[in-house]
């Protein structure tokens, strides 16, 4: 009997657990350690989803599958609530407006509706989090202590750490925090708002130093008289979130917000390595960083390693070699988003850019950095705009008083 742990059940590992139970296999058992009682609540996220019709064109083939892969999971399992077919991006005071196919979904209702579908076939649901984690390279298991003393100890055969941003499985697999003091990550803070004069198919990405430091602030609208609005900070520019939400509110004419949750997104590229003990315990969604730096976007990814997750369970084959291409493309963005931190962070460096180099430009870099597209031509403007960046980082020459 292979005995598998899922640590969390966000989208990720849910993913994970509707494939092996779907599987139907019966020589596999599957635990789930989850935190929240029911996993659907406080959910914070944007809950956008790109067209994959749409999007892959821009990005390379094996990204091509992840966002096919991934959107017939979401399909399969819940509603669309709006789809977009524009994106304006707000960049100080001025608007740029692109073609932007993609669609909102619940992922509440996401997660709750496979949660539903799949958790009378667990063996143990385990609501408590994991304290400790021995694995035993002559059996090739791992034996967990839980938080609880009234949980048993187990013994796996596979664990899939599935547990979001910073894992808490990496933390005592490493003894140490994955947040360094240059690791790229955002502090946001998603919610629900009224708005007034927004399209409804319109996606309004807003980058301006003075309202999201390092990130972006966005608003989704869901079709109705709502939308999901949200901003990310970067922490060492970051003042008081709850401060700069009323900032956005105030801006951009939004209406009275409600469920205000606060959340941090990894942009530094996945966690190396995303396997241990022979990949028998392996990183997904969040935990392991597959989340796309240049957008924050993680629902697609989160899915896919999830998937990747119980494929490899069930095949006994590798995860590393499956996830890889992924991990190798959003590594390289990673790269591309770092050097253009100074244009996130200061408006006035934002601001000269935009003068000497044309605003419009600027609004088709990042426009094309949403994307994550992997064209030649965006590459080098990626490459163009980080060495751009950079210059300006530099110190102000001091004024020639003669
Ligand atoms: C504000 C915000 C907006 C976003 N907007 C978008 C968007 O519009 N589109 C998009 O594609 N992506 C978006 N993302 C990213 C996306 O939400 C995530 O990448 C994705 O949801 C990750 O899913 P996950 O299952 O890996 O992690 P999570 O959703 O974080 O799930 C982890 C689960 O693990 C549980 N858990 C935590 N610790 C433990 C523990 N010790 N033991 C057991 N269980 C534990 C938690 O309760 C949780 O249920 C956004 C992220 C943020 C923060």
């Amino acid at each position: 009997m292979t005995r598998v742990l899922i640590i969390g059940l966000g989208v990720a590992g849910l993913a994970t657990l509707a494939q092996l139970l779907e599987s139907k296999t019966r020589s596999i058992t599957v635990d789930a350690c989850e935190v929240k009682d029911e996993p659907w609540t406080f959910i914070s996220c944007g809950e956008l989803v790109p067209d994959p019709s749409f999007l892959s064109r821009y990005v390379p083939k094996h990204v091509k599958e992840v966002l096919e892969v991934s959107h017939k999971f979401i399909t399969e399992n819940t509603k669309i609530v709006n789809r977009f077919s524009r994106i304006v991006l707000r960049i100080l005071d001025r608007e740029y407006e692109f073609r932007f196919g993609a669609y909102l979904i619940d992922k509440s209702r996401l997660i709750r509706n496979v949660y539903e579908r799949f958790s009378a076939y667990l063996n143990r649901r385990i609501k408590t989090p994991v304290m400790h984690l021995l694995h035993n390279c002559e059996k090739g298991t791992t034996r967990v202590c839980f938080h609880s003393p009234s949980e048993p100890t187990g013994e796996y055969d596979y664990i899939v750490a599935a547990d979001g941003f910073e894992s808490s499985v990496y933390m005592y697999e490493h003894r140490k925090f994955l947040i360094r003091r240059d690791y790229l990550h955002l502090n946001c803070a998603a919610f629900r708002a009224r708005i007034r004069d927004l399209h409804r198919d319109t996606i309004y990405i807003i980058v301006d130093p003075s309202l999201a430091p390092g990130g972006y602030a966005w608003i989704f609208p869901r079709g109705d008289d709502e939308a999901n609005c949200g901003l990310g900070v970067h922490p060492r520019y970051g003042l008081s979130l709850p401060l700069q939400v009323e900032n956005l509110l105030k801006k951009y004419n939004v209406g009275p917000r409600r469920n205000v949750v606060g959340k941090v997104l990894p942009l530094d590229g996945t966690v190396k390595p995303y396997t241990f003990f022979h990949g028998k315990l392996m990183y997904v969604g969040d935990a392991g960083g597959f989340v796309i730096p240049t957008s924050g976007a993680g629902i697609n990814t989160a899915i896919y390693t999830g998937l990747k997750a119980a494929e490899a369970v069930l095949e006994g084959s590798s995860f590393s070699s499956k996830v890889k291409l992924l991990a190798d493309y959003i590594d390289k963005l990673a790269e591309f988003r770092k050097p253009i931190d100074p244009l996130l962070t200061r408006e006035d460096a934002l601001r000269s850019v935009m003068r000497r180099v044309s605003g419009r430009l600027i609004a088709l870099l990042a426009y094309y950095l949403m994307l994550g597209s992997s064209k030649p031509l965006h590459r080098l403007m990626f490459m163009i705009a980080g060495k751009v960046a950079r210059v300006r980082e530099e110190p102000e020459p001091e004024a020639d008083l003669q």
